[in-house]
């Protein structure tokens, strides 16, 4: 072997070995994942934009649906806690300051940032319908907050994007790049013209462990099949729900839902 391809093939390795080292393991399904973040860091920068978005946009407060929204958000997230606690995993939340916030918005839309920063838009109430339906798109939010996906997304686009680039060093080296691959992470890509969507993947475990955890709040998740295809329903209307241009699959979700149905009931107490 010459000298230059050896060095990249022992570079090569080096960064795999990186690359197996900076992987942590998502809670239930058990996946491992990218996470090249340290998520304290993403967990400071998520609260600065979360603060800035709500700022930025009218909060709903003191009505029954923003009250239903805290309500569903709490008990989803409170589940999740004493599921986690009582698995002696409850690290994996730890710094987590859940906020669960209703939007005056007409976009069919919601998300949820790193650190358990929640939005729902008031455009999605009418297909939800009701507090199962919410419940739904909760925890299918909290369910990608959970399972860190955002910080496998920001870690994907570093790698990818910024050569690998430490988070810090992104953000004083490339402060609107690195605010764009975090924003595009979340769900809010239209609004910076970058579009990056959840993986497969990454919407396939959000709906199975979203399943789990409205089931865990004592949720009926049978009711998310409802809520999905009425989702699917929107879509059909010409105008596709914003929600589904950051949360692709759409077309399997039902066959998804039905299929995970079973092991959620496992965790469902009436
Ligand atoms: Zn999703």
């Amino acid at each position: 072997m010459r000298l230059k391809p050896m060095i990249k093939a022992v570079g090569a390795a080096v960064l795999a070995v990186l690359l197996v080292m900076a992987c942590s393991t998502v809670p239930v399904t058990g996946r491992r994942q990218l996470d090249l973040v340290p998520s304290d860091q993403i967990m400071a920068m998520s609260a600065e934009q979360y603060q800035k978005f709500m700022a930025e946009h009218e909060v709903i407060t003191g009505t029954d649906d923003a009250r239903m929204v805290k309500r569903v958000g709490e008990r989803i997230s409170s589940a999740v806690k004493n599921y986690m606690a009582g698995k002696g995993k409850s690290d994996i939340l730890a710094g987590y300051k859940w906020e669960f916030n209703l939007v005056n918005d007409p976009s069919v839309n919601a998300w949820a940032m790193p650190g358990g920063k929640v939005a729902v838009y008031n455009g999605i109430l009418p297909v939800a319908q009701n507090e199962n339906g919410l419940a739904t798109v909760m925890g299918h939010e909290v369910a990608h907050a959970v399972a860190q996906h955002g910080n496998e997304r920001m870690s994907q686009g570093l790698l990818t994007q910024l050569g690998g680039m430490a988070l810090s060093v992104a953000l004083s080296q490339n402060p609107s790049q690195t605010n764009n691959l975090f924003m595009a992470a979340y769900g809010m890509g239209t609004q910076v013209g970058v579009l990056l969507p959840y993986s497969r993947l990454q919407e396939s475990e959000a709906d199975r462990l979203g399943l789990i955890f409205m089931a865990m709040a004592v949720y009926d998740p049978r009711q998310a099949l409802g809520f999905w295809q009425r989702m699917a329903a929107q879509s059909k209307g010409g105008s596709p729900p914003e929600f589904l241009s950051t949360h692709p699959a759409h077309d399997t979700r039902i066959e998804r839902i039905e299929k995970y149905l079973p092991e959620a009931m496992k965790y469902y107490r009436q």
